[in-house]
Order: structure tokens, then C-alpha cells, then sequence
């Protein structure tokens, strides 16, 4: 089939490729000139383990192509996706929803003949009736259907390749089997294709990602308790987790959630229940509780190296939101560390995935290319996100300072096997050891 992406960022360029890969022609549209440069030349403009390779093979085979003429790519497909950002709106709950609107008026004046829009951006519901009505001028030629985007960055081919299921929502059933047809070879591996409604489709992407959230948030909040009873979270995880009711995933402890996902689902949901006159009291306890996790756990960087910051020296272990990912969105780092900056501290930090731009403007926030020069003088290392490479560090081979200090806040190493060492360490929800 023939394939237009619109947005060629963690799922436009994901989904696209893996499009490709199963033998579509795809063109991935972006407005970006520099992305579009970028994946011309066989380089991938995002960190996703796999992605390089998998460009190259099917840039090479020509079924990939990257392009910032939306005309001629709308022109050549039968299958419009958008997949577009949809931030929240500055300082609101609401979604941001310009940038869906706008390419789908560009659709409208490109298109001459029958298209199929899928949107595969997150969206509110009732986005789909939206893009109806821009389109209405020429609406013989299109049919609108909600398509949402599981997978999750940093295990993004393999969430394409096998998802658990793929919805979609239609209010014209003859689509439907068009669209079946493009996911054919992930059906017959055992993908589960559920069909609904265009507006219930929309929803159950929101529900879900507001469920997942409740679920780390719940379990962040029983780690403070398990802190207070000299309990271990873990213990809990696992014996909650054992219960097929429950189940096991998103039940580990740790910072806030962060991410492109959840903070901003969870606020759309809020927000599209609120114009329908629905208080979601749950989520949006769910909301503040995640934002005061992120001042919680920042808080006790003081418990740790006392009330006076200043000139200590706090080195980071990952700043993104999560391992595999170059995505800073909405990671607790984009708190942490302005305030101990603000508080005197002189911070380092050391990803895997690289520099950070959003970091480049702070005084006493230096980026360093290894985890020896990043600990070395280090009076704090805080594990921020569970990259592998953090997994088995020696600490004391490569921390010059005696009295240096560890905080956990991905429960990566055993309290016992620190304090075999003799090293302060401080983890997340388990009981007191030093
Ligand atoms: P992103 O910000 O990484 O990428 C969006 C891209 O769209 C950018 O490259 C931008 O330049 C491009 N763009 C914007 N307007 C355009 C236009 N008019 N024409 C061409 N290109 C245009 O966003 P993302 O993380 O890929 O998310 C996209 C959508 O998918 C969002 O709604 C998000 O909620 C949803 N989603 C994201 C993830 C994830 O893990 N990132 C997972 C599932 C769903």
C-alpha cells in the first residue's frame, strides 16, 4: 500500500519505517528541513535502539522515502497518518491541537482523489468530527479514522512488530477493511485488531495511558509508605504483581512519570472530561500527586547532603525519562536540576543518549562523556534513569572522595551489598540501612 507520514518524530519515523519494513511504500513527511536532511543522509535525527539500520535498509530499497513536499506525497498515497505533536497547551490542562489542524488543511488543498486519514497522533475525542469538518469542502473524497500509537520509545520496533493490539476506529465500516489489510502481517503474528468507534478509539488511548500512570503513581505512593513502616516496595511490587488481576508491569518504584505521554494524557483527559461537564477525580489526583513525587524527591537530595548546597558536587546518572530514549520531555531532571543549580550545587551528568540542549544555558551544569568523569569528585551520584550501562558500576574504584553518597531512585543495587562496602546509599522505598 502507499503511505503518507505526516511528523516524522517518535512515531511518524517509527511507524514509518516499520511500514516500509513490512513492504508498503512509505513517504515521511516533515516540515523540519534539518530532520529531513538528517534521515536523507541514513542518519536517524532520534535515539531508538534498532532505528539506523532499519532506515538505511529500506531508504536503500527505496519503499522509504523522507520528504518535505507534503503535495506530491499526499498526491502518491491511498493512507494520509497524522502523526503530529499534540502537546498541552502552555500553563493548561487543554490540548494543543494547531498542529493536527493545520496539516489538515494542507491535506485538503493537496488532495485530488480518495484518501483515507488516519490520525495516529494522540487526540482528544471528538478530533476526528473536527478534521471532518476542515475537510467538508471536498468530503466525497475522504474517510477520517482514529488510529493510536502504542509503542514506546526506546522498545519502539519491537511495540510496531508485536503490539498486543492494534485499534481502530471507524464510523465506515468498508475503510475498516483497508486498514486490516495494512496490518495483516502483525495480525497474523498474533496481534489482537479491535474495531470501534472513531471517538471510542480516541478515548482508549487516553484511558490507557491514565490508567498506567495511576499505576506507577499508586506504587510511588505506597514506596513512601513502605520508607515510614521499614518495609521493602519491592516485596510489594512482586507480591501485588503475582496476582494476574494486577499484574506485574508499571509497578516498580521510582521518580515522577515523565515522558511525551503520560503528563500530557493524563492532563487531556482531565481536560476533555471537563468540557463534558465530568470531574475525573481520580486522575486528577493521580496529576498532582506526580508533580509533587518531582518536589519530594528533590527534597530529600537535602536529607541526604544537609540543608547548605553549596559547591557540593551532584553528579547525574541519566537525565532522560527513561533508558533507550534521548527524550527529555517531562523528565524529573528538568526539575532536579535548575533547583540545585539555584541552591549552589555544582552538577555534572553523564547520559548515554548525549548532551542535552535544555541544559546548555545553566551555570554549574556540565555534560561529561563517561561515568568515571562524571563520578570522580562527585559528593552525591544520583541514579536518575536505569540505563544498563549503570547497572554494575564500582563506585569506589572510580569515586576519589571517601564520604561520597549514592540516591537510587531506580533501585538498581542492593542496600546490603553498599553497605558491604561501606557506602552511604540511599534507594526508594525500602527501609533505612545506613
Ligand atoms: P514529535 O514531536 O517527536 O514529532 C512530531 C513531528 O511532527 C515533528 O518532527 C514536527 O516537525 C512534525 N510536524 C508538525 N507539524 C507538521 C506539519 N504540518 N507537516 C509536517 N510535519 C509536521 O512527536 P511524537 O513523540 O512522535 O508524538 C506524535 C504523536 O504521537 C503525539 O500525539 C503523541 O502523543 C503520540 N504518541 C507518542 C508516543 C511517543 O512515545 N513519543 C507514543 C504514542 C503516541
Amino acid at each position: 500500500m502507499k503511505l503518507c507520514m505526516i511528523g516524522t518524530g517518535y512515531v511518524g519515523l517509527v511507524s514509518g519505517t516499520c511500514f516500509a519494513d513490512i513492504g508498503n511504500q512509505v513517504y515521511c513527511v516533515d516540515k523540519d528541513t534539518d530532520k529531513i536532511k538528517k534521515l536523507n543522509s541514513g542518519i536517524s535525527p532520534i535515539y531508538e535502539p534498532g532505528l539506523n539500520e532499519l532506515i538505511k535498509k529500506n531508504s536503500s530499497a527505496k519503499r522509504l522515502v523522507f520528504t518535505t513536499d507534503l503535495k506530491k506525497a499526499v498526491s502518491l498515497s491511498d493512507i494520509i497518518f497524522i502523526c503530529v505533536g499534540t502537546p498541552n497547551k502552555k500553563g493548561s490542562l487543554k490540548v494543543d491541537l494547531s498542529y493536527v489542524y493545520k496539516c489538515t488543511k494542507e491535506i485538503l488543498s493537496h488532495a485530488k482523489a480518495k484518501k483515507i486519514i488516519v490520525t495516529k497522533s494522540t487526540v482528544p475525542v471528538g478530533t476526528g468530527d473536527e478534521i471532518e469538518k476542515i475537510l467538508r469542502k471536498k468530503k466525497k473524497l475522504f474517510t477520517v479514522i482514529s488510529n493510536p500509537e502504542f509503542l514506546r520509545e526506546g522498545d519502539a520496533i519491537r511495540d510496531f512488530r508485536y503490539p498486543d493490539r492494534i485499534v481502530v476506529g471507524s464510523n465506515e465500516k468498508k475503510e475498516l477493511v483497508s486498514m486490516k489489510k495494512l496490518y495483516l502481517p502483525l495480525i497474523n503474528k498474533g496481534a489482537k485488531f479491535f474495531t470501534t468507534t472513531r471517538r471510542g478509539a480516541e478515548l482508549i488511548k487516553y484511558a490507557s495511558n491514565a490508567f498506567l500512570a495511576t499505576k506507577i503513581t499508586f506504587i510511588n505512593e505506597l514506596a513512601n509508605l513502605c520508607e515510614k513502616t521499614n518495609i521493602n516496595i519491592e516485596d510489594i511490587s512482586l507480591g501485588m504483581g503475582l496476582d494476574s488481576r494486577i499484574g506485574s508491569r508499571f509497578l516498580r518504584a521510582g521518580p515522577a512519570y515523565g515522558g511525551s505521554c503520560f503528563p500530557k494524557d493524563t492532563k487531556g483527559l482531565v481536560s476533555v472530561a471537563e468540557k463534558s461537564k465530568e470531574n475525573l477525580s481520580l486522575v486528577k489526583s493521580v496529576i498532582k500527586s506526580n508533580q509533587n513525587r518531582v518536589y519530594l524527591l528533590t527534597k530529600r537530595i537535602h536529607k541526604i547532603l544537609g540543608k547548605n548546597l553549596k559547591n557540593k558536587r551532584i553528579s547525574f546518572l541519566g537525565v532522560t525519562f527513561k533508558p533507550n530514549t534521548d527524550d527529555m520531555r517531562d523528565s524529573t531532571s528538568l526539575f532536579m536540576i535548575p533547583y540545585l543549580i539555584k541552591k549552589g550545587a555544582i552538577i555534572s551528568y553523564y547520559d548515554p543518549s548525549g548532551k542535552k540542549k535544555e541544559f546548555n544555558k545553566l551555570k554549574n551544569c556540565n555534560y561529561t562523556k563517561s561515568i568515571k568523569e562524571n563520578c570522580s569528585s562527585a559528593d552525591l551520584v544520583v541514579i536518575l534513569t536505569e540505563w544498563d550501562e549503570f547497572k554494575s558500576i564500582d563506585f569506589k574504584k572510580i569515586i576519589k572522595k571517601n564520604n561520597f553518597k549514592i540516591y537510587d531512585l531506580r533501585n538498581l543495587y542492593t542496600a546490603e551489598d553498599m553497605k558491604r562496602n561501606r557506602i552511604k546509599y540511599f534507594s526508594i522505598g525500602r527501609p533505612e540501612t545506613n
